[in-house]
């Protein structure tokens, strides 16, 4: 892969036609350490964040060795780039092959489940296994988070109690997952989660041998400055001490966002000015399906030399497709002399940013680049966490 020290640097020098995604190992090697010291359990990584086999290696090296995968692809992805991982199957819908395949050729023995049709093809696909750890989902509100995860998946709650109970009886370790929806905006959003483990285990009277908090750990977005991540950590591990299995239980999570936002951003060039909008040159088809289709902010920053010094104004972005709906309506914070022919880093794209580009419409391509400046924000550095903290007070 090519190097470059710093974004500014690398858009001035190279003036690059296509977009390009830059990678800062450092940065996902941090964010990683971060989770591994601080997090009072088990840390795996989300592998639909970003499946980068580049980040795959950076997290596994700096001490994330286990990985939820929830496609045989993915499955496959990791089995080849960390043959000594572990995984763990974590969607809670799966193709009966796909199950069989983890198993048999991957070694796959963690899988999720949320109905008794998916015990029942976990059993079948296995054929009565008895090494399983089975993570029953359960249901929780996703109040708390910016996107929600609330509606498709989780055990019915009026099944939940025999399914555990017919869970407990062919798995050999038994588990309690949930996910709060992502980018948690507060640790509430654990601690009432919780509460519905602490209410399922009392209820089936079983004994749970893994809890299983998910991911949803927020990263630093524009107009949404989540509290520190230790906050988040200290009521999780209060919640978990205080549930009856907490002496004879593991506690595991799955950030996907929190671990690989950090890892990637964006340069693109601005292909022509109108008003207030850009016309810029990745868009929903590339990297920022989600500025498009959510309204997502990110950071933006001019890449110029010499730098501007007119003040900030809000622009919205168009993408390089001829779709009108390829548009991002920010407000993206750039100063007031942006031209055609500047370049723009976007930040925090490494989380479900560059892993949701298409080739639509001949726009796909693009280069990657490491670079060793820091991201624009960063959740694992002191200064920037004080903000965060002072923002919060206000
Ligand atoms: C998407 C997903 C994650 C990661 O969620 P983040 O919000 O990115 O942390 C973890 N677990 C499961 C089951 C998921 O579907």
């Amino acid at each position: 892969m090519h190097k470059h020290p710093t974004a500014l640097g690398l858009a001035t020098t190279l003036l690059p036609v296509q977009p390009v995604t830059l990678t800062r190992s450092h940065a996902a090697r941090r964010a990683a350490r971060f989770f591994v010291e601080k997090f009072p359990g088990r840390t795996m990584y989300a592998v639909k964040a970003n499946p980068s086999p580049e980040l795959l290696a950076v997290l596994y090296d700096s001490g994330i060795t286990q990985f939820d995968v929830a496609s045989i692809a993915e499955v496959r992805l990791v089995a080849n780039t960390l043959p000594d991982a572990t995984m763990c199957f974590m969607h809670p819908v799966k193709a009966e092959e796909a199950i069989r395949e983890a198993y048999d050729t991957h070694g796959v023995r963690t899988f999720s489940l949320d109905t008794m049709e998916e015990l029942e093809k976990i059993v079948r696909a296995t054929k009565g296994a008895t090494d399983l750890t089975l993570c029953v989902r359960i249901r929780v509100s996703s109040e708390h988070s910016k996107l929600s995860l609330a509606s498709k998946f989780g055990a019915d709650p009026a099944e939940l109690r025999e399914l555990l109970i017919a869970t407990r009886q062919v798995a050999d370790a038994l588990g309690i997952c949930f996910h709060v929806g992502s980018q948690a905006m507060s640790p509430a959003a654990y601690s009432g989660a919780m509460e519905r483990v602490r209410a399922a285990i009392v209820e089936a009277g079983v004994t749970v041998d893994v809890v299983d908090v998910g991911g949803g750990f927020p990263s630093s977005y524009p107009g949404m400055e989540p509290p520190p991540l230790e906050v988040f950590f200290d009521v999780i591990h209060k919640c978990f001490e205080d549930l009856p299995v907490s002496y004879s239980s593991e506690l595991w999570c799955e950030p996907g966002r929190a671990l690989s936002a950090e890892y990637s951003s964006l340069i693109v060039r601005v292909e022509k000015r109108r008003g207030d909008e850009l016309y810029i040159n990745d868009g929903a088809y590339g990297a920022l399906f989600d500025a498009a289709h959510i309204a997502w902010r990110f950071p933006t920053e001019l890449l110029r030399e010499p730098d501007s010094n007119a003040r900030d104004m809000a622009f919205s972005f168009y993408g390089p497709t001829c779709d009108d709906a390829d548009y991002m309506k920010g407000p993206f914070m750039l100063p007031a002399d942006m031209k055609a022919g500047d370049y723009i880093e976007i930040g925090m794209l490494g989380a479900y940013g560059c892993a949701m580009r298409t080739g639509f419409n001949g726009f796909g391509s693009v280069d990657t680049i490491e670079v060793d400046d820091e991201p624009m924000v960063s959740m694992y550095v002191e200064d920037h966490r004080r903000v965060m903290s002072n923002v919060v007070k206000l």
